[in-house]
């Protein structure tokens, strides 16, 4: 073969196979996974219960553990929200959730102006659940270079505030939604803010999970 023919025919095969969305092996044909890893995303994690201030827990249950394939699937459906990874994701968030009756999911407040933007993750995730979507203004303060501790402690919904309209929310049952539980400093500070709002209960979900 010619040398400068095999990039090309390189990227032909790569174009027209089936590479699975987890890890990137041939996928049997019309199949999004491998066999692989359509059972290790069949298991889901334990729910986290992150200690909010008050004595008051916040459920969060995860679609997958933030580990491969999953870590792999969703570091690609991050980078392109329009592609099949993403795709699959939102998907298979949808079909492992279901927003209760009267309950309003919110997102974090980055993740609102991507909602509107049409290119986030949590975002479609949050659509992807029907009803009403209610986001969270202000700013979640930087987490970098700050320790877990820190984190944990967490000044970081001190510049959170609810939504606007949020007065007609009162006592309603939310349900946050987000792509990645790590700390927990992000669904911990929307919680508190939603909290001093006077929101109903308040669970929340997420794609994957730090165990
Ligand atoms: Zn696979």
């Amino acid at each position: 073969m010619l040398p400068r023919l095999r990039p090309w025919l390189a990227a032909a095969s790569t174009l027209l196979g089936n590479p699975c969305l987890g890890c990137r092996e041939e996928a049997p044909a019309g199949q999004p996974l491998c066999p692989a890893c359509r059972e290790a995303l069949a298991v889901r994690p334990p729910p986290r219960v992150l200690d909010l201030e008050g004595g008051a827990l916040l459920t969060v249950e995860a679609l997958w553990p933030w580990a491969d394939p999953a870590r792999s699937l969703l570091l690609r459906a991050k980078a392109d929200p329009r592609g099949p990874e993403a795709t699959h994701a939102v998907a298979a968030f949808a079909a492992a959730f279901r927003r209760r009756p009267g309950e309003a999911v919110v997102l974090p407040p980055l993740h609102l102006r991507r909602r509107l933007q049409g290119s986030s993750l949590p975002g479609a995730c949050a659509r992807s659940l029907g009803g009403e979507v209610l986001g969270l203004r202000g700013r979640l303060q930087r987490q970098t270079g700050r320790s877990a501790a820190d984190r944990r402690r967490g000044q970081d919904g001190a510049l959170l505030r609810p939504p606007r309209a949020f007065d007609r929310h009162r006592g309603r049952a939310l349900l946050l939604v987000d792509d990645v539980l790590t700390t927990g400093a992000t669904l911990r500070a929307c919680a508190r803010s939603l909290q001093q709002a006077r929101a109903g209960p308040i669970r929340a979900a997420v794609l994957a999970s730090v165990e």
